[in-house]
């Protein structure tokens, strides 16, 4: 069952080497025992903001999983021999414990996107999960962030999910992680996508492992964060070459 990942370095950061099955696993035994759970989910962006902010690289060693969020890691992996098993996506993960925690009566605290995001989620969540138990919702605009992490003390929930975007959702978590023995995990857009706000990528796209691109043709905003792409890639044949000396 809970088959031991090994870690694969890319640019300083440490992916676990897993499957999405074998993911799953590891963290609903975890849930199931309480025990406190940090899970990045990280793509090429990521690794790229930690090479240059040394406190989110600091504060993302702190995590007890970083699983490969994007065909960049993946291809990353390739570049360097050490191939990672696949791709586990935050929004695959995401979904999947909402749907094992319905069945096993679990508790959940959501926080992020816009508030008539989160609105959908509450009634989507309510609807297709209706197992589990909504521990509190909360907007990812918020001022005060005392009274949330109050309310995730008191409520006690098993995950926490933060959907506010990186390096916002990681640093939320490394502050926040004491108050609940949870699992806590960031994952972008992914409320945006179950409530249907944003639409994921066609599957044809997906296996292509062209989402990347279909998202940012819908939102050209996303090309400028591209952008890093061609950086990332020679930092990586860089980091081939030094392992190969
Ligand atoms: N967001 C938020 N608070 C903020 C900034 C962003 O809740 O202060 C939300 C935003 O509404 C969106 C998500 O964070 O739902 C970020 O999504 P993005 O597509 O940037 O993340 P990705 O999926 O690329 O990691």
């Amino acid at each position: 069952m809970n088959q031991p990942t090994n870690d694969v370095n890319i640019l300083g950061v440490n992916f676990d080497n897993t499957t999405l099955e074998n993911f799953m696993d590891i963290i609903t035994n975890r849930i199931n025992e309480h025990r406190r759970t940090f899970v990045v989910t990280a793509n090429p962006e990521i690794v790229m903001y930690a090479q240059s902010h040394s406190q989110f690289n600091d504060l993302i060693k702190q995590a007890d999983y970083i699983v490969p969020d994007g065909i960049g890691v993946i291809l990353a992996s390739r570049i360097i021999s050490q191939p990672l098993k696949e791709r586990v996506a935050g929004y695959d993960v995401f979904t999947k414990l909402l749907e094992w925690g319905s069945t096993n009566h679990k508790s959940a605290f959501f926080i992020g996107a816009k508030p008539n995001v989160i609105r959908d989620l509450q009634r989507v969540v309510a609807k297709q999960y209706p197992g589990l138990i909504i521990s509190g919702t909360q907007d990812g605009y918020y001022k005060d962030e005392s009274i949330i992490s109050e309310k995730i003390r008191l409520s006690s929930p098993d995950m926490v999910f933060v959907a506010t975007g990186s390096p916002k959702q990681e640093e939320f978590i490394n502050r926040n992680i004491n108050k609940s023995e949870a699992l806590f995990m960031g994952i972008g857009g992914s409320f945006d996508v179950l409530t249907g706000n944003v639409k994921r990528a066609p599957k044809i796209w997906q296996d292509l492992k062209l989402e990347w691109l279909y998202r940012a043709l819908k939102e050209p905003s996303r090309f400028k964060r591209l952008m890093i792409l061609p950086s990332y890639l020679n930092k990586v044949f860089k980091q081939r070459q030094q392992h190969r000396k």
